[in-house]
């Protein structure tokens, strides 16, 4: 028995779990009431559990799935015939080093705050899944990203709590003596110290910088803080732990990378560090930064300006002053290497230069952002014509088993596959789907409807409750009253994201009298559910946020239209498998990829979107819904009107008829084909293996 014990332990202390569905169940079984409390930690879900209690659960079928799952990791971890093992052998020795300054993996490990951070901990459990060597590199955030709370007025508050090491399933990163692992880098002109963590994500391994340690002095303990937390300065210190404590940190461990990906610029400071180690080896300027281009390369995120870190030259030349005499190298040659015009080294310093002058590839995450990027950096190759602006695209993915839910995942099974089989290809998909009944899909579509609502209906209860705790208790009970409660007859809408004011959140908000028609046709009524979470200095998002409480509270939307307090990466889970249909409405071309448009179709959700993103590339006219065709206005408020006109009539036209025509059965059969073709033809595309798989062979083994 003491042997499960330890096996289930085991279990906790490494990310694997989180993307098996019986695992996620076997901790889910001891307690779900603790579990849901824990944020499904089951480390600290652990810690209140005695081990009297699991040696005689052990004892019956528990301790039999226990031995399943264990067997199921084990034999996860030691699989020898992997995608990599056939087609990229290069890269099972030798490993990635990927740098992001976020990685979303699981809710409980709160290191991130949104899409990119979502993009890099799919890649890493991909990269795991498919046998390829591969490890993370980010810092640890004691406070994380912030947890959202509304006060009653829909006002977005803002608090931290901290993640205590001993809650997480990290350890420390100690040296052969046994001593903690400490990286030294230089900042202005003090020794600033971290030690590393490491969280186990399947194979792969993801190291955190820490430099809450004593050795540091006290204003420096705090740069790994908040996930974007602080100013400029906390910004570029953050930076040069990420790129420079990162670099030394694999140095440290002996870790001898085959290719170094930079996530975003965020990291780029890694190539100085790589440029240092060149120069030290009595190589010149030129040689040496052809060196250190030969093993990089560099994933460009977003075409918003304040998406691209600048510094500027007082900050750049005060941080970098004593690093720079250690590596030999001159700041105004620094300045160049991040300088967005040639002849002007007296600007802003830009990481997103740095990256593209020392990578040897670099790439946007669309067909669409490829486009816009070779234009949005033309600028700093001006012998080169658009078209050969040397970056590329790979298209955003999501990890499949990760954002199946559990009910999901067994429908799959039922059905003779797990989610990845079904995702192996098109072909594949066909073939299992032409085994599934219309009947079997539409009960699909109702069973995870109601455990969205039943999830709302908790989740609203208490939200509400704090909102309204004091002066607005009365309001609390209108709001409660069971007319406002979700229907799973009722088509649903789902939208969730960073509040980026470009995404438009409330832009079905903008005539309010054709949506109180939409929504209170009594024939064909419609509900929607928001979520997001606005940067803590983003006040125009958080204004947005309150824009759409206060609708939510409008005598002709109360009961459907809500607004969810906290998203992350649990409620997006809940979100995404229960709506029929995702929204999303940003300015084009401002969406570099997105992804969670991609998380719903497995579970029957149809996208609803501007072509913007991954969308052009995967919209066939049958496998979801458009907004407007591109077309783009100089002025905002004509952009607006005319998206939000083009959304109206979609969905008066087509969108809902096609949901509420049904058959003798009552069943929706146009709909459902939508349903059946999104599957066939987005699920075994938009998915990080095919990503990774991608990556692997156009950027990482290619020299
Ligand atoms: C998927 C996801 C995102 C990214 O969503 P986009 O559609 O790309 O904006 C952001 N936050 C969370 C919690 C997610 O799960």
């Amino acid at each position: 028995m003491q042997k499960k014990i330890i096996a289930l332990k085991e279990l906790t202390r490494n990310l694997w779990w989180s993307w098996d569905t019986e695992a996620k169940q076997i901790f889910e079984e001891l307690s779900p009431l603790l579990w849901q409390r824990n944020n499904h930690n089951p480390v600290t879900l652990l810690q209140h559990i005695s081990d009297d209690e699991l040696l005689s659960r052990c004892r019956c079928e528990y301790g039999e799935k226990i031995d399943r799952v264990y067997a199921r990791f084990t034999a996860y971890l030691n699989n020898k015939d992997t995608w990599a093992a056939k087609h990229a052998p290069e890269l099972v020795n030798n490993p990635v080093a990927y740098f992001s300054a976020e990685f979303g993996i699981h809710e409980s490990v709160r290191i991130y705050s949104g899409g990119l951070g979502v993009l890099a901990g799919d890649h890493l459990k991909s990269a795991s899944d498919l046998g390829i060597n591969f490890t993370g590199i980010t810092l640890f955030y004691k406070e994380g990203y912030f947890r959202q709370y509304l006060n009653h007025d829909g006002w977005q508050m803002e608090d931290y709590p901290l993640q205590d090491p001993e809650t997480l399933p990290i350890e420390k990163v100690t040296d052969s003596d046994g001593n903690d692992l400490i990286v030294t880098v230089n900042i202005a002109q003090s020794e600033v110290h971290a030690q590393a963590w490491l969280l186990k994500v399947g194979r792969a391994k993801l190291y955190l910088l820490d430099t809450n340690i004593a050795a540091n002095e006290p204003h420096y303990r705090d740069i790994c803080c908040r996930v974007y937390g602080g100013d400029q300065n906390m910004r570029i210190n953050q930076e040069i732990f990420l790129g420079i404590g990162g670099a030394k940190l694999l140095d440290k461990l002996g870790v001898k990378p085959a290719v170094y990906h930079m996530n975003e610029g965020h990291s780029a400071f890694l190539t100085l560090e790589l440029l240092a180690s060149e120069l030290a080896k009595g190589l010149s300027n030129q040689e040496a930064m052809e060196n250190v281009r030969a093993r990089c390369v560099f994933t460009t995120h977003t075409p918003v300006p304040a998406g691209h870190d600048r510094f500027s030259r007082e900050m750049m030349h005060y941080t970098f002053d004593k690093y720079l005499s250690t590596i030999g190298l001159e700041f105004d040659e620094l300045m160049m290497l991040g300088s967005e015009d040639r002849n002007n080294i007296y600007g802003l310093f830009t990481m997103t230069v740095l990256a593209l002058n020392l990578s040897r590839s670099a790439n946007g995450v669309s067909k669409l952002h490829g486009e816009v990027s070779r234009t949005m950096w033309q600028h700093l190759y001006p012998e080169k014509t658009v078209d050969e602006v040397p970056i590329g695209h790979i298209t955003n993915g999501v990890h499949a088993s990760s954002w199946t839910c559990g009910y999901t995942g067994r429908f799959w099974q039922k059905n003779g596959v797990t989610v990845d089989e079904l995702c192996l290809s098109r072909e594949s998909a066909e073939a299992v789907l032409a085994r599934i009944t219309d009947e079997d899909l539409w009960s699909l579509r109702y069973s995870l409807k109601r455990n969205l609502i039943d999830y709302i209906d908790r989740y609203l209860g208490n939200q509400l409750f704090h909102q309204h705790i004091n002066s607005y208790y009365s309001d609390y009970n209108t709001l409660r009253s069971p007319k406002n409660t979700f229907s799973p007859d009722v088509l649903t809408i789902g939208f969730a994201r960073r509040f980026a004011t470009y995404k438009r959140a409330p832009l079905i908000f903008r005539d309010l009298a054709r949506l109180d028609r939409i929504i209170n046709n009594p024939k064909m009524p419609m509900q929607i559910v928001f979520a997001g979470k606005a940067h803590p200095h983003d006040d125009a998002g958080k204004d947005y946020i309150r824009q759409i409480v206060h609708h939510s509270r409008r005598p002709e939307f109360n009961g459907r239209v809500i607004f969810l307090e906290n998203y992350n990466l649990g409620v997006a889970k809940r979100m995404v498998s229960g709506v029929d249909v995702w929204l999303n409405t940003p300015v084009r071309p401002m969406e570099a990829s997105g992804t969670s448009g991609e998380k719903t179709v497995l579970h029957g959700g149809l996208n609803f979107s501007v072509l913007d993103g991954w969308w052009p590339e995967a919209y066939n006219g049958d496998n979801g819904f458009s907004i407007a065709n591109g077309e783009s206005f100089e002025n905002h408020e004509e952009q607006d009107s005319f998206d939000a006109e083009k959304m109206y009539t979609t969905l008066e036209t087509q969108l809902i008829p096609s949901y509420y025509e049904r058959n003798e059965q009552g069943i929706p059969l146009q709909w459902i084909n939508k349903i059946r073709n999104a599957i066939a033809t987005i699920a075994p595309e938009y998915n990080t293996h095919r990503m990774v798989r991608d990556y692997a062979t156009k950027y990482y083994l290619s020299k």
